[in-house]
């Protein structure tokens, strides 16, 4: 087994996700990442940020625990946290990890949420992963689900095991990319649904790709919490910061 996985590893390098080069000199289960030299052309979420979405608070923000989104509305999740400000080549790349088949970039994303939030993790020990699910329609183009491939590569190196199965989006509703920000919230409401009827869950960690409104990950907190389970906390790969207005919202296609 560790033969094939060496074989598949030689022929199929992990590649960096921001410049598509061989990761690292060695090939070993921990060569996925981003290469040091592309760092300068990602930004990191770094303190201050929010403590409750985990947005980057921009000039001045340091003085508020909250971004200006939280300081106006609630959110259902108790905590939400994201390792990249969404924008330039982190967003080609998660590009790419949606539309363009390029799975892989999930075990290096994966890799770097765990670095950078492990001890987050750690510390809110979920007993569960939930990845967001995706619209059906997209899904069955698609054909997988990104927020699914994260939260697969997240529990490998976590040990909490996936619940992918627990809740499901809805046949019915429009994919958020045609909506603006009021429709989007409606289209949400009842967008997600559970699949199973007894849940014996507490504390769960939701997965997505990209933390946009905050819209998604309150609809599926809902819907969580209603079906009995007290906390959601969700991980996002990429979040827009409170200093970046203009959001790219319409990459965000659910
Ligand atoms: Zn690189
Ligand atoms: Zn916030």
């Amino acid at each position: 087994m560790k033969t094939i996985r060496f074989l598949i590893k030689l022929l199929f390098p992990a590649v960096c996700p921001i410049c598509g080069e061989v990761c690292g000199q060695n090939i070993t289960e921990d060569d996925a990442r981003i290469c040091p030299a592309c760092e300068k052309r990602v930004r990191r979420v770094t303190q201050p940020f929010c403590m409750r979405c985990g947005k980057p608070l921009g000039p001045g923000g340091a003085r508020s625990e909250y971004c200006e989104d939280c300081r106006k509305h609630t959110h259902a999740f108790v905590q939400g946290r994201a390792v990249f400000v969404y924008g330039g080549a982190v967003a080609r790349a998660m590009h790419g990890m949606k539309y363009k088949n390029r799975r892989d970039y999930a075990a290096v994303f994966a890799r770097e949420a765990y670095e950078t939030l492990g001890g987050w993790i750690r510390h809110i020990q979920p007993q569960a992963l939930v990845p967001v699910p995706l619209h059906p329609r997209r899904r069955r183009t698609r054909g997988y689900n990104q927020a699914q491939l994260l939260a697969a590569e997240l529990s490998g190196l976590t040990g909490i095991p996936v619940e992918c199965g627990l809740i499901r989006r809805n046949e019915n509703t429009r994919p958020q990319k045609e909506l603006n920000v009021d429709e989007r919230k409606n289209n949400l409401k009842n967008a997600f649904q559970m699949s199973k009827n007894s849940v014996h869950l507490m504390k769960v960690l939701v997965i997505d790709d990209i933390y946009t409104t905050g819209s998604t990950a309150d609809a599926v907190a809902k819907t969580l919490q209603e079906a009995g389970i007290e906390k959601v906390y969700v991980l996002s790969i990429c979040i827009g910061g409170d200093d970046q207005g203009g959001l790219d919202y319409g990459s965000k296609n659910l």
